[in-house]
């Protein structure tokens, strides 16, 4: 069923998110038929720009990005049909007659009967101005049955733990809880949503997803790119809160979050809340024993001599911003108890990708040559990215006398499931989002959840100087500090790039 006709509002429609991913996902759902009948995206911005100008970059984002813009480009001049811009100064309320002024008559030419879906896409210090400025003529009201208002907020959702509980107060001053949709693109993503069908349609794994069975959990988000131009955003924020503070939570919630009693929104965010509340409180032990941050530095590869972070553009020389992170953490809950959870990201790593490894308690006793002992004998790979996907290790008997045990792998490959197109993650979000499926959206409880589980890092680096930040060499795999936090030591990957010199393994701050 195709979602109610409406008109989709973005603002920041001249920036970077618009352009790379939300048009070009917009476009592919209007390939696949799967928009309303009566549909219009109305790009709100302040730079002055033509309605023709702004169909141009458009185009031009759809044919670079789009997944299906080249298979269907007849479709694209038809989609652009669909495209409005007006430009205001988003930041005045007197401004924001024009806006209504505009809905109304797309409304009256369009049919779109006066449902809109607004999109906050741009710099998070105006996400309540411009939410005020909506309630200021009354685009915030809904009547149910009538028509929806609805809104969409990117992250980063605050700051640390106050700023989030102050735009959530924020915006429920103007919108609903119900009316509001935060947005992980991590959760869009088929093979995150995966996650719960491997888990809660087999009675192969759920007996033994516990502490009885599971001896620990790892998950990695590597990124080989480093900071690039968003040098001016990233100093703000690091590792910790573009990376850890919201997608690697919120993987850690899936996989270790109870069974639903329905799998519809409500039950399933219930579920996810409870395990990020049940995270064990960070203080200055586990701080400074279970905690590695580095940035990267400068190094000569095979992909060329690549820049330290101190480098980049708008880096300050002594920024004392994090590109990696480890973190060893524990879920106190009966399910969990004493399981270690290691998780880790960073930027200029030797790989691209995000998978979540649970490793399995061994046999009691090992009664074959050859055979693995300790923990890590059987694990189950979730493959979140690229190559999405699912992989089992086990053990089997070699081939020919005795009993030799070789550990194999047997791997299944998402794109083999079907010959069908998988949706991107912002494709996903944006169509729940019109259909008014709230169930992969953060709930404002999660929001803040995992805010007061990093709070206390945050403040702890802010106020401790002597906290050190490791310097790692670009294209090796964080410090050296982060692989002494797993005793097993961390899964190995194929690696894009290679180092073509001695590492340096430094001490930043
Ligand atoms: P950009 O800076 O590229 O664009 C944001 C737009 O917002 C600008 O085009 C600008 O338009 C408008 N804007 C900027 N400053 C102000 C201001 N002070 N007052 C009013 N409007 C302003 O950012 P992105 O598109 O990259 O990101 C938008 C949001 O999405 C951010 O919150 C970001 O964190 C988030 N995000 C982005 C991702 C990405 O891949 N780019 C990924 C995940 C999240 P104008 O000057 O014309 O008004």
């Amino acid at each position: 069923m195709r979602p109610t006709d409406h008109v989709l509002v973005i603002f920041g429609a001249s920036g970077d998110l618009t352009y790379r991913k939300l048009l070009p996902a917009l476009f592919d759902l209007y390939s696949q038929s799967v928009l309303p009948e009566n549909f219009i995206v109305l790009g709100v911005a302040r730079s002055p720009m033509s309605r023709n100008d702004f169909c141009d970059k458009m185009k031009e984002g759809i044919i670079n990005f789009s997944n299906l813009g080249k298979k269907y480009d007849s479709l694209i001049e038809p989609f652009l049909s669909r495209i409005d811009y007006l430009s205001i100064d988003t930041s005045d309320k007197s401004e924001y007659v024009k806006l209504k002024e505009k809905l109304l008559s797309i409304d009256n030419l369009y049919r779109t009967k006066g449902n809109y879906l607004f999109y906050l896409a741009t710099p998070p210090n105006m996400y309540d101005t411009i939410a005020f400025n909506l309630k200021a003529v009354d685009l915030h009201i809904e009547i149910p049955n009538r028509y929806f208002r609805r809104i969409i907020v990117e992250k980063p959702f605050g700051y640390d733990l106050s700023s989030a509980l102050e735009l959530n107060n924020k915006l429920h001053a103007v919108f609903s809880e119900q009316q509001l949709y935060r947005i992980d693109h991590y959760l869009g993503k088929e093979t995150v949503q995966n996650i719960l069908v491997f888990r809660f349609s087999n009675g192969l794994f759920e007996p033994i997803w516990n502490r009885n069975f599971i001896h620990h959990i790892e998950i990695t988000a590597a990124e080989t790119l480093g900071v690039g131009n968003r040098g001016r955003y990233y100093e703000q924020s690091g590792a910790i809160r573009d990376m850890l503070q919201n997608h690697l939570m919120h993987l850690v919630a899936l996989v270790a979050m109870e069974p639903p009693v329905l799998f519809e929104a409500h039950a399933l965010q219930n579920e996810m809340v409870k395990v990020l509340q049940a995270l064990r409180p960070l203080d200055k032990d586990s701080i400074e024993s279970n905690i590695v941050r580095g940035q990267y530095t400068g190094a000569r590869t095979n992909r060329g001599n690549l820049l330290a972070y101190r480098e980049e553009k708008d880096v300050a020389p002594d920024s004392n911003t994090e590109t990696f992170v480890a973190m060893k953490l524990f879920i106190d809950n009966w399910r969990w108890a004493d399981v270690p959870f290691y998780i880790r990201t960073g930027k200029r790593l030797p790989s691209q990708l995000t998978e979540i490894i649970i490793h399995l308690k061994a046999t009691p006793q090992a009664l074959f040559k050859g055979q693995c002992t300790g923990p890590s004998c059987n694990k189950i790979i979730l493959r979140i990215q690229p190559e999405e996907g699912i992989g089992m290790q086990f053990g089997l008997k070699s081939p020919g006398t005795g009993y030799n045990v070789r550990q194999v792998q047997m791997d299944f490959k998402y794109s083999e499931l079907a010959n069908t197109y998988i949706p991107s993650a912002y494709e996903r979000l944006l169509l729940d989002a019109m259909h008014g499926d709230p169930a992969l959206f953060i709930r404002s409880d999660a929001v803040e959840a995992t805010w007061k589980f990093i709070d206390p890092l945050l403040q702890y680096i802010q106020t401790n100087k002597d906290f050190k930040l490791f310097g790692y060499p670009s294209c090796t795999w964080g410090p050296e500090e982060a692989n002494q936090l797993i005793p097993e030591g961390w899964s190995e990957y194929p690696a894009y790039c290679s180092i073509e010199e001695e590492p340096k393994f430094t001490i930043l701050s």
